[in-house]
């Protein structure tokens, strides 16, 4: 079998991986990219299969028509376990639709927010700061209700720190900042939401951290994901909305109305058949390790393994603050940019990838979503401590 190594770095032979390397003799990588992201290997495998054959069926998944018996049989079971891994209840609908997390900056104020409606933002990082800009395309009374820009996000807001003006219809959050690395938790990692006021519904982005750790749905009218990072690949977006929510509040294209796409199961058009597959292979590969609760102790294991690094070092500096700091993405750099530079390309040579932080932030970011393993984090952290031996 000959398996090739994707990196936009340089090349690298496969067969210099030593044994007790990452992925011996696999020729693959610690990816710590934020996304797309590590698949669990079982995952991958299973998938490989059923590219040529899926379910005994003698076709393959790619080429498996979306409105035959096996498809059929593969959305509804994909739809039930996003469920049963979320514990996501029964007054919401769970779709898988195309266009990205993206795609739903426009479209939850298409299907929610009236003309001259009022929607309230908590910018947090890179990814709420687009949605921020978005709104005006759709109302001229829209107001951040909290902004970490000036600080160069390094935090997400306490209640006290967030100031509601006029009632808004909704309060948009992303609850993991990707690009920063902060993500609205608790000291034990669970989740963390804001305040907001009476009569008004909570929309989350949670493309970074959807299904790391349990949710209690009901305090959310509209979540959002998608799925490249926690849950499956990129070409797809779980988005879960509230079943009193289904109702447009102005005239709407079809592929575009939340209650069409409701009505018709995701599949108002040909729905991405791969990407749902491979959604619900990860979805059984997170019962089978426990379920959220089980990669919430897991996240916080391999995170906290990083995280002692940077707290006992005086080399790295981490960039969000410590009661912020994100399980999935992890931000830090060294003393100059050039150090920087050296590490991702020493990291690389050992067998580290996609370590570089994002330009806005520069340093490094070591993405560990759900299917990272825990020696890519053990990995990662004694390479910083060698590194800083050599270069502090
Ligand atoms: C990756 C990401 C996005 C963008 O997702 P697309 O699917 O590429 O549109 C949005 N929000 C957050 C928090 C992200 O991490």
């Amino acid at each position: 079998m000959t398996v090739s190594v994707a990196s936009g770095q340089s090349s690298f032979a496969p067969n210099q991986f030593a044994a007790g390397m990452p992925g011996a003799g696999l020729g693959r990588l610690y990816n710590f990219c934020a996304g797309p992201s590590m698949l669990p290997e079982e995952v991958l495998r299973q998938a490989q299969d059923e590219v040529w054959n899926v379910r005994n069926s003698g076709i393959g998944i790619m080429e498996l028509s979306h409105r035959g018996k096996l498809f059929d049989e593969i959305l509804h079971e994909t739809e039930a376990t996003a469920r049963k891994v979320g514990n996501i209840p029964a007054n919401f609908k769970v779709l898988f639709l195309t266009g990205g997390a993206t795609s739903q900056n426009f479209q939850v104020p298409a299907n929610v927010l009236p003309d001259h409606g009022v929607a309230a933002f908590l910018t947090t990082g890179y990814w709420s700061e687009r949605t921020w800009e978005e709104i005006g395309v759709y109302t001229d009374r829209a107001y951040e209700a909290f902004s970490g820009k000036k600080e160069g996000y390094k935090h997400c807001p306490t209640d006290s720190e967030i100031r509601y003006a006029d009632k808004p219809v909704y309060v948009h959050m992303c609850t993991n900042n990707t690009l920063y690395g902060t993500q609205w938790r608790n000291a034990d990692g669970s989740i963390r939401t804001p305040r907001i006021p009476d009569g008004s519904f909570l929309v989350a982005d949670m493309c970074s951290d959807i299904f790391s750790r349990p949710v209690d749905w009901n305090e959310f009218g509209i979540v959002y994901a998608g799925a490249q990072k926690n849950v499956g690949i990129a070409g797809i977006s779980v988005v879960v909305v509230r079943e009193d929510l289904l109702k447009p509040v102005r005239k709407l294209p079809r592929m575009l109305d939340y209650s069409v796409l409701a009505r018709d199961e995701s599949r108002h058009n040909t729905p991405p058949v791969f990407p749902i597959y491979m959604c619900n292979l990860v979805f059984n590969w997170i019962l089978k390790q426990g379920g959220t609760a089980e990669l919430l102790k897991r996240n916080s294991e391999k995170a906290q393994i990083v995280y002692d690094v940077l707290d006992q070092s005086k080399f790295y500096k981490a960039h969000a603050r410590a009661d912020s700091r994100s399980l999935m993405n992890l931000t830090f750099h060294t003393p100059s940019a050039k150090l920087d530079d050296l590490f991702c390309e020493e990291a690389f040579k050992a067998g580290m990838d996609q370590i570089k932080g994002h330009r806005n932030t520069g340093g490094m970011r070591a993405s560990m979503y759900n299917a990272f393993p825990r020696e890519g984090a053990v990995a990662l952290a004694q390479f910083m401590r060698e590194f800083e031996k050599k270069h502090g």
